[in-house]
């Protein structure tokens, strides 16, 4: 057991220190199996570099049209040779991880078309790029109809009721692997293989995409490798390792890929032009510590889940279940523990750990969302970060972490917040 004396100087009081302690000890067995699991990706990742022979060069400066960008098209190779896909698009262009979907979504969607997801309402973002809020330039103004089927309550597939929804129309699947801000389970890259297998049973050339944002890297196995035809997400979330500054990738079959292509860039261009500027070394540093990151963003999710489910707080996952993202959801029930919690992450933070997180009206979502983020990239959701929408009951989505230290550190002052607002009815601890 260590000494309180360095965790003191960051104002947690002996008690929330061994009140931490206690809880790591007994997740030595789970961490383990963390390790085993980023072992086998790390071995997955230098493969890819070594077969698409990756050089310096790869990592020049590249300007203008970008024609033959080295750096940019073996990265595109790297990430498909790891991902097993036919082709990539992994640009600085593509702005973040709504824009990937977006992108994915509209160049291979045509007017008449209709979108399905068999998993219940999308991401929060995704509401205004399908239409289901109206927005200008959604799906819906390009006459790209959308349909959708909730889980069952114990967070389970409706078959029956997804072989139903299948129609004629019935063009592209989105499959959303991690909860997002919904309270409902991750699926597993196993459960949703079930599902694609399922679904291209009903209709074979349907096209399943997975919205793959948080998920790469959680387990040895990308939904890609179980049937999805295109898998996307953000590089400033898990892939990105924290070193990306910006982007996104879609990651799929040829021809998925060359739409997607036809449409970041110009229908006749595709993937021959864009420049990666000078990114391409974080992009490729950030993708081989990706899982050693994702381990250690995974460690600090279990831990959040066991503290604050011992102190009667409803955690989802639970602290015993398995992972199949890198979000950790506490329902804190109390607009005031939602920011209690939230300034402990930010006093944590080695970047502007002065500031004091407040709610505002983020572009894209429906309600005011409260953020704590000190990162060395801005909103980079794979660095140590908490948000939540300002509605009952008040979760909280916990997330990254560039080490396990990191996150410790950062659960820890939360709890301490807690404690020092008196929201915690535990006299032995606060
Ligand atoms: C973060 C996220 C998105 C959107 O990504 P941004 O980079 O925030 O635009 C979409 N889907 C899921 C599941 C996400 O977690």
């Amino acid at each position: 057991m260590m000494e309180n004396n360095i965790y003191k100087d960051l104002g947690i009081s002996d008690r929330v220190f061994s009140f931490g302690e206690k809880i790591e000890a007994e997740l030595k067995d789970r961490f383990e199996a963390f390790d085993k699991t980023a072992e086998y990706n790390q071995m997955k990742v230098l493969n890819a570099m070594r077969e698409a022979r990756v050089s310096s060069e790869c990592f020049s400066y590249a300007s203008g049209y970008g024609y033959d960008d080295i750096g940019r098209d073996t990265l595109e190779k790297v990430y498909s040779i790891c991902f097993k896909t036919e082709d990539a698009l992994v640009r600085p262009q593509i702005t973040c991880g709504t824009h990937a979907l977006a992108l994915a979504l509209m160049s291979n969607l045509r007017p008449g078309d209709e979108l399905y997801s068999p998993v219940g309402r999308p991401y929060d973002t995704l509401e205004e790029v399908i239409g289901i809020r109206p927005s200008r330039g959604s799906l819906k103004e390009y006459g790209i109809s959308y349909r959708e089927t909730d889980l069952l309550p114990d967070g389970s597939f409706d078959y029956p009721a997804i072989k139903e929804a299948i129609n004629e129309k019935t063009k592209l699947v989105t499959i959303q692997r991690s909860k997002g801000y919904a309270n409902r389970p991750s699926f597993s890259v196993q459960k949703i293989g079930e599902l694609i297998a399922f679904i291209k049973d009903i209709k074979p050339d349907v096209i399943c995409m997975v919205d793959n944002c948080y998920g790469e890297f959680v387990e040895d196995k990308e939904p890609s490798e179980v049937g999805a035809d295109m898998i996307v997400g953000s590089l400033i979330k898990n892939p990105g390792g924290g070193l990306a500054p910006i982007g996104g990738y879609i990651c799929g079959k040829k021809e998925c890929i060359a739409n997607a292509a036809a449409r970041l860039t110009s229908p006749g261009l595709a993937k021959e032009v864009g420049a990666s500027l000078s990114v391409m070394k974080d992009f490729y540093q950030g993708f081989f510590l990706s899982p050693t990151v994702v381990n250690g963003a995974l460690k600090g999710a279990v831990f959040a889940a066991n503290i604050y489910e011992k102190l009667g707080y409803k955690c989802i996952p639970d602290a015993k279940e398995s992972r199949h993202d890198i979000i950790q959801a506490v329902i804190l029930n109390s607009p005031e523990a939602l920011k209690a919690f939230c300034l402990g992450i930010q006093s944590a933070a080695p970047v502007e750990s002065f500031v004091t997180p407040e709610p505002w009206d983020m572009p894209g979502y429906d309600s005011q969302v409260i953020m704590a983020a000190g990162a060395f990239v801005q909103g980079s959701s794979i660095e140590l970060s908490a948000d939540g929408p300002l509605r009952a009951p008040y979760s909280v989505y916990f997330q990254g972490g560039l080490t396990w230290y990191h996150a410790k550190a950062g659960i820890l002052l939360s709890l301490q917040k807690l404690c020092d607002a008196n929201l915690v009815k535990d006299s032995q601890l606060c």
